[in-house]
This record gives C-alpha cells, sequence and structure tokens, in this order.
C-alpha cells in the first residue's frame, strides 16, 4: 500500500527542507506504507525548484511537477493529485502550518472507513484580525448561499481515498476551489481538528486580493445565488411598481384627481420599465451562468518537466 503527500510550492525555498525532514520524522514509523512526496512547483521565481531536484537525486521518493508558469494553488494540487497513483493522496502546504505530525490521526480515520478526511483549524498563532474576520465572513456566508456542506474552517490539509482521487480526473472546470469540488462531491467525510502554526520562512502568497477572487469564484462555481437575487429584485421592483402604478391611475380618473402628478406618475412607469430590465439581465446572466459552466475546455496546468516520475 503507498500514500503521495501532495504539496503545492510557491516561493517556498526556505521551508522545503524543513518540511521535508519533519515528513520524514513522521513517515519513517509508518512502515506499513511505501510513500511519495509530490511537490508541484508553481512557477516559483526564488530557487525553490533548484532545491527540489537536489533533493529529487537524494531521495527517489520525491517527485516534482514543474509547472510552465504560476497556475494556483488549486490547480496545483489538482496536478499533484492527478499524479499519485497511490491508495491514498494527502495534501498539505509547504510553509509548515499544515503539521506532519498530524498524517497518523488522518490515516487511522481513513482506515476506519473515511474517504475525505478533511482538518479543521481551531486556530492559528498570530493571524491578522482582519484574515480571522474576512475567514469567518467567507464561511458564514458560504454556507448561507451555497447548498454545498463546508464545515467551517476546515482547511486544504487532507487525506483522499483512491475512490476520490479518481473522481477527481472528472472535474473539468478551470476557476476551481479545491476544497468545495471535493465537499461538492460527496463521500464519506470524516474530521481532525488542529492548531495551525505561524508560517515558516517567507511570506503568505495568498494575498488578500487572491483570497478574494478565491472567495468570489467559489460563489460563481458554487452557488447561482447572486444572479437569481438579481432577477428577484428586478421582479419585485416591477410588480410593486405596477400595485403602485394601478393605484395611481385609479385615483387620477376616479376619486382623487389631484393626488398625484403626472410627473409623479411617469416616475413609476419607469421604475416599472427599471424593474423589468433587471429582471431580464438576471435571467440572461442565470442562462450565461449555465454556458459559462459547461463551455470552458482549456487545459488546466501544462507541465514543464517531470522529475522521478517512471
Ligand atoms: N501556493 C501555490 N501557488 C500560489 C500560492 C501559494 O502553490 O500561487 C502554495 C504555497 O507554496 C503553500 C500553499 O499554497 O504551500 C499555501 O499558500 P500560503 O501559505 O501563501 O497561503 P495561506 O496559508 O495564507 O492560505
Ligand atoms: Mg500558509
Amino acid at each position: 500500500m503507498s500514500i503521495a503527500i501532495v504539496i503545492p510550492v510557491y516561493r517556498e525555498e526556505k521551508n522545503i527542507m524543513k518540511l521535508y525532514d519533519r515528513l520524514e520524522a513522521v513517515t519513517k514509523d509508518i512502515k506499513e506504507f511505501q510513500w511519495d512526496y509530490i511537490f508541484v512547483n508553481d512557477g516559483s521565481p526564488d530557487n525553490s525548484l533548484q532545491v527540489l531536484k537536489q533533493l529529487a537525486l537524494q531521495d527517489k521518493k520525491v517527485k516534482v511537477i514543474d509547472f510552465s508558469r504560476n497556475f494556483g494553488k488549486e490547480i496545483a494540487l489538482t496536478a499533484g493529485v492527478h499524479a499519485a497513483k497511490t491508495e491514498a493522496a494527502i495534501c498539505m502546504d509547504a510553509d509548515l502550518q499544515h503539521p506532519p505530525e498530524l498524517i497518523p490521526e488522518l490515516i487511522k480515520a481513513w482506515r476506519g472507513g473515511a474517504e475525505v478526511v478533511a482538518t479543521i483549524r481551531v486556530s492559528i498563532a498570530n493571524q491578522p484580525l482582519l484574515r480571522q474576520l474576512g475567514s469567518s465572513l467567507y464561511y458564514w456566508l458560504m454556507g448561507m448561499i451555497s447548498p454545498l456542506d463546508m464545515a467551517s474552517k476546515t482547511t486544504d490539509f487532507r487525506l483522499f481515498d483512491k475512490k476520490v482521487m479518481a473522481a477527481l480526473h472528472q472535474v473539468t472546470e478551470r476557476e476551481r476551489m479545491f476544497r468545495g469540488i471535493i465537499d461538492w462531491m460527496g463521500f464519506k467525510k470524516a474530521y481532525v481538528e488542529f492548531h495551525a502554526d505561524e508560517r515558516e520562512g517567507g511570506r503568505a502568497s495568498y494575498s488578500y486580493a487572491k483570497l478574494w477572487h478565491l472567495a468570489l469564484n467559489s460563489i460563481t462555481s458554487f452557488s447561482l445565488l447572486p444572479l437569481r437575487l438579481t432577477t428577484y429584485l428586478g421582479l419585485s421592483i416591477a410588480l410593486v411598481s405596477v400595485v403602485l402604478l394601478i393605484v395611481m391611475l385609479l385615483a387620477r380618473f376616479y376619486f382623487a384627481p389631484k393626488l398625484f402628478t403626472s410627473l409623479a406618475i411617469v416616475v413609476v412607469i419607469n421604475i416599472f420599465l427599471n424593474g423589468i430590465v433587471l429582471m431580464s439581465v438576471g435571467l440572461i446572466a442565470l442562462y450565461i451562468a449555465t454556458i459559462h459552466t459547461e463551455v470552458i475546455n482549456r487545459p488546466l496546468y501544462i507541465v514543464r518537466e517531470r522529475v522521478n516520475f517512471d
């Protein structure tokens, strides 16, 4: 039996060796499995690739996939899992915020029958307040608007059974959110809690801008609610104004001709038309959304080089 550890790498030259050492310390005690460490270099501008290649020379279980450019962490994770030919894959960050020491617990839950073992981050050492707020708000919002059962605070530090890995091959969307896709797939889940340390060397490359983009993506790919809201908003504006218009016209011609000025009536007609326009835009957007989810068909990533894969 074998397990692959999949690690996306972007500007992590300082952390790779530390992570490797900690992985070795953990995996050498789990003798019943063969291990692969699949590092996906996501177009790092620093020396990450050199460090990885050096490591791959010394240790055959270190495998490297080098992307032709930066494709983002979600795609890097996907490529790593695609390349794994093992009974299970464990995805984790390279910056040691996901403690390798938790791996035995993940394996235990997997052997207990879970097909996806997700970790829940109970806390993060020294996380900026804005980031904490953003993350809580995000999970709350996603819980409200999307049908996904996204347990709050779960991370990408996860173990997947090979059935899940096979299912991932069928997923083709580009603007992907790895966690969201896995949650969407279903499968039997188990959760393991941990406390995340501060990131080791280097700085977090998930800038607020990138996180915002990811959050928006997960909304557009897993929820059509914002679009429906536009439609409903337009519909309610149209309905309310049409009722108002009827009242106004009745007043004008039957019981109180002086109550509403002509200008007021024209304004309400205008609001009614705006409501119709908004509703139609929302409807069109719904169709576009459906098409959008169907058409995109470019390859997910381009690999420059693979090391230690036979
Ligand atoms: N990462 C990546 N591509 C990117 C950005 C990040 O492969 O474009 C990797 C990075 O090397 C790390 C993981 O994704 O292994 C998480 O990145 P980071 O620590 O910057 O994000 P955060 O911990 O804030 O979620
Ligand atoms: Mg990090």
